[in-house]
C-alpha cells in the first residue's frame, strides 16, 4: 500500500514519523475519514470544512491548499486501486525538538500523513440487514468533543466494553442522557419524529449527521433536535446511528432490550437508501 507523508508517496513500510512529532506525544492531532464509493469521494467538502474548523480550534496552522487535499486523495485511491474503501487524513502540530506542553512557535510545520483503507462492498455491509446491538457507558471523555482529535483512547476502551458485553458498540451517557456513540451519531425514532442530540462541545457535528437531517427534512421527516435517555431510546419504534463510514446502521438493541420489533424499521432503511443515493450524486 502506498501512503502519503508530509508531500510524499512512500511504500507503507518506507514511511516514517519523528518519535518527537506532538500527534505521537501528545495526541495532539487531528483527523478526517472520508468514504470511497465506485472510486469516488463521499461529502469530501463536508469533511474538509470540518478539518479548517478542528485546526483552527487548535491553532493548528493548514498546510495544505484545498486542491492538494483532493489531489492526495485522488493519487492515493488511483495508486491503491480503491473501488469501496475509506481515506484517513491525519494532520498533527508536527516536531517541535522536544517535548514541552507549550505549543511551539507558530511556524512549526504541521505533519500531514494520509492512508487508504479497502472494504470492498461498503454499501452493502450485512449489519445493515442485522442492525446493530449497543450497551450505554459513561461517556468519560473531555469536553470539546466537537474537536476531531486523535485522542481516541475512550472510544476505543468504549467499544472494547461493548465487545466484551456481547454488543457491536456503546451509546455514551452523561448526565442521563445519550451524547452519541463510539463512532457515530446517535438517533431514535418515535411516533415518525427523528430525535437526536442538538449540536454542542459534546458531540462531534456529525458530516453524515448533517446530511442525514438535510435528506429527511427534504423528505417531510420530522426532526427533532434533543437529548433522550437510554430509556426513551429503549421504549422508541425504531433506533440508528449515522457515520462516514457506517452511513446509516440501524440499531436494534440496547443493553439488551429490542428496538421496537428489533428489526431494522423502515425510517432507518430509507435514510440509508436516501444517503447512498443523495451522496453518490455530490460524491468527488
Ligand atoms: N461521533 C464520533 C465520536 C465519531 O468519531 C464520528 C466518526 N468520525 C461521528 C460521530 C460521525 O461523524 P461523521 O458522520 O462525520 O463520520
Amino acid at each position: 500500500r502506498t501512503v502519503y507523508v508530509n508531500g510524499a508517496y512512500l511504500p507503507e513500510a518506507e514511511a516514517s514519523i519523528s518519535v518527537f512529532d506532538r500527534g505521537f506525544l501528545m495526541a495532539d492531532g487531528v483527523y478526517e475519514v472520508v468514504s470511497v464509493l465506485g472510486g469516488k469521494l463521499l461529502d469530501y467538502e463536508g469533511h474538509m470544512v470540518r478539518l479548517q474548523r478542528s485546526l483552527s480550534e487548535l491553532a493548528i496552522q493548514d498546510p495544505l491548499a484545498d486542491a492538494d487535499y483532493l489531489a492526495a486523495f485522488r493519487e492515493l485511491v488511483a495508486r491503491n486501486e480503491v473501488t469501496d474503501g475509506l481515506v484517513y487524513l491525519q494532520v498533527t502540530r508536527g516536531n517541535p525538538g522536544d517535548r514541552d506542553f507549550a505549543y511551539p512557535p507558530a511556524d512549526t510545520v504541521p505533519t500531514v500523513v494520509m492512508f487508504t483503507q479497502s472494504k470492498p462492498g461498503l454499501a452493502d455491509a450485512p449489519a445493515a440487514k442485522v442492525g446493530w446491538s449497543v450497551v450505554s457507558i459513561p461517556d468519560l471523555r473531555w469536553g470539546r468533543r466537537d474537536i476531531k482529535t486523535v485522542q481516541l483512547l475512550y472510544p476505543s476502551m468504549a467499544k472494547m466494553e461493548a465487545k466484551a458485553r456481547g454488543a457491536d458498540d456503546a451509546w455514551m451517557v452523561e448526565e442521563g442522557r445519550v451524547t452519541e456513540g463510539t463512532s457515530n451519531n446517535a438517533y431514535i425514532v418515535k411516533d415518525g419524529r427523528i430525535v437526536t442530540r442538538e449540536l454542542s462541545h459534546d458531540i462531534l457535528h456529525g458530516i453524515t449527521r448533517a446530511a442525514v437531517l438535510r435528506f429527511a427534512a427534504e423528505a417531510q421527516m420530522a426532526v427533532e433536535e434533543r437529548a433522550f435517555t437510554i430509556a426513551e431510546a429503549q421504549d422508541a419504534d425504531e433506533a440508528f446511528v449515522t457515520s462516514a463510514s457506517a452511513f446509516v446502521m440501524p440499531v436494534v438493541r440496547i443493553d439488551g432490550t429490542s428496538i421496537g420489533s428489533g428489526t431494522p424499521g423502515p425510517v432507518a432503511a430509507r435514510l440509508r437508501e436516501i444517503y447512498l443515493e443523495e451522496s453518490l450524486k455530490t460524491a468527488v
